[in-house]
């Protein structure tokens, strides 16, 4: 990824610096319902990694096996977001309560898609 790829946007979606292309515009909810349900989120990364999407195509929780899963917080295995339309109310949605249900997860498989990722800042 380049700086040229990359935008500053509010929550409701108003490109502040740089620009977004319509594919990058229609998923700034499903990033956004996440730092309004989780204040203690700093970052999301959203991925395709083959491994992950694995999971998320067998709509299957990420078992949390891996030391590393332990290490950065993840103590219960990686939810399920049901599927929905990519970046649509539906997804969103879904996603906002799936995050209702599992407080304290620092990721969720989104189903026949792929994972989003977060940064937890403790003391916010
Ligand atoms: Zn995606």
């Amino acid at each position: 990824m380049r700086a040229d790829q990359l935008a500053t946007v509010t929550l409701d979606g108003e490109v502040v610096e740089g620009n977004l292309g319509p594919e990058s515009t229609e998923i700034i909810a499903m990033h956004s319902t996440v730092y309004a349900t989780r204040p203690d989120v700093a970052a999301i990364i959203h991925t395709h990694s083959p491994a992950a999407t694995a999971f998320a195509l067998a709509h299957q929780p990420l078992p949390c096996r891996a030391e590393p899963l332990l290490r950065f917080g993840q103590a219960k295995p990686v939810p399920v977001v049901a599927w929905g339309p990519r970046g649509s109310e539906v997804s969103v949605r879904s996603i906002a309560s799936v995050l209702a249900e599992h407080p304290t997860t620092n990721a969720v498989l989104l189903a026949n898609h792929g994972l989003l990722a977060f940064a937890v800042v403790s003391g916010r």
